[in-house]
């Protein structure tokens, strides 16, 4: 199963991710991060196919897709 890693702490919260998954795969957290933004997070593995699609569209390089 793929891995998708979000470094929480530099994610902008900007929602790019979760608007491009195809797999609608990403959520946002309700948590905060140091800087005060909701980051991304995977809410569902089982659907993450590792397209990466996530990463590539990121704009702060915060998403790392392993498969
Ligand atoms: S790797 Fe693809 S399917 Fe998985 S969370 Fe990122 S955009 Fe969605
Ligand atoms: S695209 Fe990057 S900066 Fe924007 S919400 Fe997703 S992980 Fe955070």
């Amino acid at each position: 199963m793929p891995r998708v890693v979000i470094d929480a702490e530099i994610c902008k919260g900007c929602v790019l991710c979760v608007e491009f998954c195809p797999r609608d795969a990403l959520e946002m957290s309700d948590a905060t991060n140091s800087r005060g933004h909701h980051p991304a997070v995977l809410r569902d593995d089982e659907k993450c196919t590792g397209c990466a699609v996530c990463a590539l569209v990121c704009p702060g390089v915060c998403i790392e897709v392993y498969r």
